[in-house]
């Protein structure tokens, strides 16, 4: 074991408690336990959205998995991003030059004290040997919770929201989210890279509401 795998060891606590249920119980190499082993469905490819190459997520949002989303965003269990990564793949033709997570507006990400997204973009890094760029997207709006808006309302919730801070012109761009939903957030990000001169943009989220397709 090397020093950053000891580090781990001791920062998350993963080999006591399924990461999804709590548990304790023994865990597979997903960190969870047999019985979510069974209950999780996982995605792969799922619904289209406009300006994005490809769109992958992990898993299917269902009552187990959205439970454990709630206290990865707001119980601090950022150790979740270990279980949720690795239902995260990119597909074998992607060209990637970065990786960059969907920014939450400055206030939200220090209220928060961190963004959930970015944990689950480190962990994707490193799976892929790919760089990270937090640098690239900022949020300058800081939009309410969309939860129970329709995908009309929720477009015009988040318009304008993101705005490129570094040159963007002809990179291949992964963005990284926990949840898509009708895809109105990747959607603004995306116009805003492409708009910027972004190539190609892809994205991979760790779970989607949507089934496959
Ligand atoms: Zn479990």
């Amino acid at each position: 074991m090397d020093i950053k795998e000891q580090i781990n060891k001791i920062v998350f606590p993963r080999d006591k408690k399924c990461m999804l249920c709590e548990r304790e119980a023994i865990i597979n190499e997903h960190f969870i336990c047999s019985d979510c082993a069974d209950k999780i469905i996982r995605v792969y490819d799922t619904q289209r959205i406009l300006g994005i190459s490809k769109l992958r997520c992990g898993l299917l949002y269902d009552e187990n998995v959205k439970k454990a989303v709630w206290r990865f965003k707001y119980e601090g269990k950022a150790y979740i991003a270990y279980c949720l990564a690795t239902f995260m793949t990119i597909g074998d033709d992607w060209q990637i030059d970065c990786v960059v997570p969907v920014p939450l507006h400055k206030k939200r990400e220090k209220k928060r004290g961190y963004n959930q997204s970015m944990y689950l973009a480190e962990r994707i890094c490193e799976k892929y040997e790919l760089p990270l760029n937090t640098n690239l997207l900022t949020r300058v709006k800081d939009t309410t919770t969309q939860t129970d808006m329709t995908r009309e309302e929720r477009l015009a919730n988040i318009k304008d929201a993101f705005r490129t801070t570094a040159n963007v012109k002809g990179a291949n761009i992964l963005l990284i989210d926990d949840v898509v939903t009708t895809g109105s957030t990747l959607e603004e990000c995306v116009k805003t890279l492409k708009r910027a001169g972004a190539n190609e943009v892809y994205a991979l989220t760790a779970c989607t509401r949507a089934t496959q397709r």
